[in-house]
């Protein structure tokens, strides 16, 4: 049978909708059956998808998204096939958790400067057990009335660049990789082209992620440019990183995206993928 891949994947551990069980379930029903769970900065959605993925015959690749900073830009680490119990992922998304619950208390602080009190009690109980983010202040901010929809908070207040965009406690680039590779996983660069970088700036950033032992790009993913696709096979070929696709999925109510999809890979590559099928 043919392998389809989805190596990129949120649940309600972070800021997807849905729960670990019925991600894995959709996966499944879109025919995925190599399937990583990546949730911002947390493994807690894992032993469920593990479970779920084990009675439908899909394949479960642990994996993880590392938020850091690297020259001022915010960047995403993939991690896959990491050991979640691991010391070094323990060590990581503890100090996530940390970082993401700090960062939290300056995002509510600048929206109140911005007349816009209360916030953080809100995120923090949309969120629930999850690992706190910008969308859960999206969605209190249209709760509490402040934005009329989650875009809206993100182009006015969350978004790259403006006030509620408090990167400060991320780890370095250097910390995230090692986390990963000492926990057994692949490190690799999420979305390319989502950080407003010119060719040149990625080139600079690939020449720093592979001296500290990254490994693979994302060459695929949702919602993306198929055009730029063809470049950054050419990229991941030319710097010798191993190429990983995924939807980047977070919800059924984004029509944009869904589980297994993203543009088809053309171009040559080295599929990081080759080892689970
Ligand atoms: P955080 O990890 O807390 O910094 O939040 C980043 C997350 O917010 C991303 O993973 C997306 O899921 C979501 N996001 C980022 N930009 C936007 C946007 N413009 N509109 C809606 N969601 C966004
Ligand atoms: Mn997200
Ligand atoms: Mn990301
Ligand atoms: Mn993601």
């Amino acid at each position: 049978m043919a392998s389809k891949v989805d190596l990129h994947t949120h649940t309600l551990a972070s800021d997807g909708a849905l729960s670990p069980a019925d991600l894995v379930a959709r996966a499944a029903a879109h025919g995925v059956n190599i399937l990583a769970v990546t949730d911002h900065d947390t493994c807690s959605g894992l032993p469920e998808a593990a479970e779920a993925a084990e009675n439908l015959s899909v394949t479960l690749i642990n994996g993880i998204e590392l938020s850091t900073v690297w020259k001022g830009i915010g960047i995403h680490i993939v991690g896959l096939d990491v050991d979640p119990l691991h010391g070094s992922m323990l060590a990581a998304t503890k100090y996530q958790t940390r970082s993401r619950n700090q960062r939290a208390i300056e995002i509510a602080e600048k929206l109140e400067k911005r007349h816009m009190p209360g916030v953080h009690q809100n995120a923090a109980d949309i969120a629930g057990t999850a690992q706190i983010g910008r969308p859960h202040f999206a969605k209190a901010m249209v709760a509490m009335g402040y934005v009329s929809s989650e875009q809206e908070a993100f182009e006015r207040y969350l978004g790259a660049g403006k006030v509620g965009d408090v990167k400060c406690h991320w780890p370095s680039l250097e910390q995230v990789i090692n986390w990963i590779e000492k926990s057994g996983g692949v490190p690799v660069l999420a979305h390319p082209g989502k950080y407003g970088m010119t060719w040149t700036k990625l080139r600079t950033f690939l020449d720093e992620f592979i001296s500290l032992g990254g490994q693979a790009m994302e060459v695929s993913y949702g919602a993306e440019n198929p055009d730029r696709l063809f470049e950054l096979c050419k990229l991941a070929q030319r710097y010798k990183l191993m190429a990983s696709v995924g939807s980047d999925f977070h919800s059924p109510r984004y029509s944009w995206t869904e589980v297994g999809k993203y543009p088809p890979v053309r171009g040559t590559h080295d599929p990081v993928w080759a080892r689970w099928t």
